[in-house]
This record gives structure tokens, sequence and C-alpha cells, in this order.
């Protein structure tokens, strides 16, 4: 590893019952401070009362808890973009892109209504499934409950209308395929990161740790010089009304969303 420092936004997807001995594992795998590791929440599964209370324990432990999508499953009929999405990238989770605008409103409204009613404090940030946003309107992103609504690309700030790039480092490989590709994406970013100093987001699934790039995994959060969390990176970047080129060398730079376009996220 390279002696540059790497900032780093770690997150941990598809937390669940089902995956909570597995997540539990993780983060004692990782060893970070709670306040750097974003849980992403999954409200629509079966949450017995001893799941609430674990979910309870790692917020006051410090962890911040984003919404994640409600069922984590696609509803038929797909489209042949959702269909070519599920083939490539998503598998059949991303359940957004089942949806019309109004659909997935619908849904992270009632992920968010989620966490209200069973007395957790949602985070500022909604990462979809896959981080397949889906077809929204910037009219429709602006009414998300979520100030912070994260893609393959980057993060969405619904209030001040922009959208920020940052690198993305994910370890979910199945396949060697996945692996190939992971293993070269990532290096990408991990070094566009450590030059430009943008913070990395380093993804997370429940199983990364029995998967093909399991050996990576710990090395890189090792690299971490700071992790920390969304809310600290995404309030105080400086917004660049006027440019597309997205990022200077040094500054992470924002910029507002074109007039009339529709925000496609993925
Ligand atoms: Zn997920």
């Amino acid at each position: 590893m390279r002696s540059e420092p790497l900032t780093a936004l770690v997150s941990i997807h598809d937390v669940m019952p089902e995956t909570r001995t597995r997540v539990t594992a993780m983060l004692a795998r990782l060893k970070l401070p709670a306040q750097a590791v974003t849980l992403l929440v999954v409200p629509g599964k079966d949450w017995q009362a001893e799941d609430l209370d674990w979910l309870r324990a790692l917020q006051e432990a410090g962890h911040p808890l984003a919404g994640h999508g409600w069922s984590h499953r696609c509803q038929p009929p797909m489209t042949l973009y959702h269909r070519l999405h599920s083939a490539l990238l998503s598998r059949d989770v991303a359940e957004h892109l089942s949806f019309s605008g109004d659909g997935i409103q619908r849904l992270v409204w009632d992920c968010y209504r989620w966490f209200i009613r069973n007395g957790l404090t949602p985070s500022p940030l909604y990462v979809p499934p896959a981080w397949a946003l889906g077809a929204l309107t910037p009219a429709q992103l602006a009414g998300l409950p979520f100030r912070y609504v994260e893609t393959l690309s980057g993060v969405h700030d619904t209030h001040k209308h922009t959208f920020t790039r940052l690198p993305l480092a994910g370890f979910e490989a199945d396949t060697a395929f996945r692996a190939w590709t992971l293993r070269f994406f990532n290096a990408i970013n991990i070094s566009q990161s450590r030059r430009s100093g943008t913070p990395i987001r380093i993804g997370l699934h429940p199983d990364d740790f029995e998967l093909r790039l399991a050996g990576e995994i710990t090395p890189l959060i090792k690299a971490v010089t700071k992790a920390v969390a969304y809310p600290q990176v995404l309030t105080n970047v400086k917004v660049d009304p006027g440019s597309l080129s997205l990022l200077s060398t040094t500054t992470l730079i924002s910029f507002k969303y074109p007039k009339k376009t529709r925000q496609k996220g993925g």
C-alpha cells in the first residue's frame, strides 16, 4: 500500500434480521469507530423485538443508520433496462427500478417512517438497493425525506439540489467476472481518491469476508488514514454552479443540476 493519506466513508449494506450475525462479525473485524461506519438498514423485513434492540444498541454506540430501500427485492414486471441492470449488476435487488417516480417516493417515505415508528433516528443518508435510484425528477428527489441520496457515481444533496461525485470501492464478488471487474474499478477509484484527496466510499456487504475479494478488505481498511461520516464530508463541499467537470484535483466539488433534466441514478 502507498503512503498518501486516504479518507474513507465506510458503509455496510443490507442490515436486516437475517444478516445480523454476519454484520456483527464484520463490525468486529473492521475495528473502526462506530461513528465512521454507516449501517444501511432494510426496513421491510421480519424485524423482531430483539433485532430492533440490536439496532438500537448499534445506534447508541454511534453508528449512523441509513435507509436502504424497503424490501430489497424487485417486483415484476421488469423493463428491459431493469433486466439488463439485474443481469449485469444488481441481480434482483434493485427495487427502485420496478417503480415510477411516485412509487419510488412512496417507498422512500415508507422507509423513513419505519425508523421513526420504531424509535430509531435515521441518518440523513438514503442508499437505494444496488445504488439504483430509478427515474425520479429533480422535484421528486427534492421531496424525499432524506437529505443525501447515494448512487453508484456519488451523492445527491436534496436540499441544495447538487450532486457530488465520490469514488466507490466494492467487494461483493461472488463470481470470477465480478471479482475481476471490481478489482479493476477499485484500483482506479482508490488511486483517484489518494491523488485527489476525495474520500472514497467503501461499500461493504455482509458476505464480503466469505467472497473472492475477502483478502483485499482488511488491507484497504488498514490503509485508511481517516474514516469519516457522510454529513462530515457533504455539508462542507464547495458548490460550483457552472461546471460539469466535477472535481478539481484538490477540492471536493458538487455541481448544480442542469435545469429541466431528469436525474437518473444507478
Ligand atoms: Zn443492498
